[in-house]
């Protein structure tokens, strides 16, 4: 089975992005695993501290594990926005893997300090895990918020970047992304949008793999050119919840005297499958041409040298 750190790679050379939902039922967890099986793309399943409380740490790690055997497809599972060692610690030792140390509200220096510890003590339990660090101010709750903060301030600088980057396999920048969405968002009136350019400078500085947190609402344009400029991975809660909740509620009131849940749910698995699945079109869209990613699929650029 294709590694998750070769998933990233090969999504890097052909100029596409993984697709990371979260999710926390059955519900939500098998539309994403048959919207990606269908398109045959690989895929990542994240829960959250709270998604993690409600599921169980170590149920969700034996669903998505039997998912991948039982099907042999790179389905992985992403232990989203961590906020302590011994929470990123049990999820490790679950199985996960990968994990988003999430400490960007402390100072940089004790960013750094703390991920740095945090990335030692899991790769010493799974040697193979990949760790995210976070820098600058993306929010959080994947909620429907009434306000939001200037999207323009709180941004990920290059020169952060690179002062995390040796430590981490992964970075979750902020480029005017950030969790939630509005409600002029939901309803299709604004849209969130992206500082391409330094999404480009970053890659061009770091090399490191980078993960678009926060992604619900965004213009399509703006997240196909950050694709390009080097996101690797995208992540979509609030439109998966929203999509659930509709889906769900359409169920619930066309089959108002059913009971069987197994009659009622497969509604809300359909809308959020319509979401996923066209996302990750979105995600795919800018797939380099066959021979170009196989001539690119030589080692990675060296340092600080971009790819043309
Ligand atoms: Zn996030």
């Amino acid at each position: 089975m294709i590694t998750l750190h070769e998933v990233l790679k090969q999504a890097e050379m052909q100029g596409v992005a993984i697709g990371h939902f979260n999710v926390s039922d059955l519900i939500t967890l098998k539309a994403v695993f048959e919207s990606a099986s269908d398109q045959n793309v690989p895929v990542i399943v994240g829960v959250s501290e709270g998604e993690r409380q409600f599921l169980g740490v170590r149920q969700i790690a034996a669903m998505v594990k039997s998912l991948r055997e039982e099907q042999d497809f790179p389905v992985f599972l992403n232990a989203d926005h961590t906020h302590s060692l011994a929470s990123a610690m049990e999820a490790a030792k679950a199985g996960f893997d990968w994990i988003v140390f999430d400490v960007s509200t402390l100072p940089l220096e004790e960013n750094i300090h703390q991920t740095r510890t945090a990335v030692e003590a899991l790769k010493a339990i799974r040697p193979e895990i990949l760790v995210e660090g976070e820098i600058g101010d993306i929010g959080s709750g994947s909620e429907i918020h009434d306000t939001a903060r200037d999207l323009r301030k709180g941004l990920t600088t290059p020169t952060e970047a690179r002062q995390l980057e040796t430590r981490i396999d992964t970075l979750a920048p902020a480029v005017g992304n950030m969790h939630g969405m509005l409600r002029s968002m939901v309803a299709g009136d604004t849209k969130k949008r992206l500082d391409i350019e330094r999404i480009r400078t970053i890659k061009e500085q770091t090399r490191v793999f980078m993960t678009l947190h926060g992604a619900s609402g965004t213009d399509d344009g703006d997240l196909r050119r950050a694709i390009a400029a080097g996101i690797t991975v995208v992540h979509i809660n609030t439109e998966v919840r929203i999509a659930w909740r509709r889906g769900l509620d359409s169920a619930l009131s066309t089959q108002p005297n059913e009971i069987v849940p197994y009659k009622i749910l497969p509604q809300a698995i359909d809308s959020v499958k319509r979401l996923v699945g066209a996302r990750l079109a979105l995600f795919n869209s800018g797939r380099r041409h066959a021979s170009l990613s196989r001539a690119s699929g030589r080692s990675r650029a060296p340092h600080g040298a971009p790819i043309s």
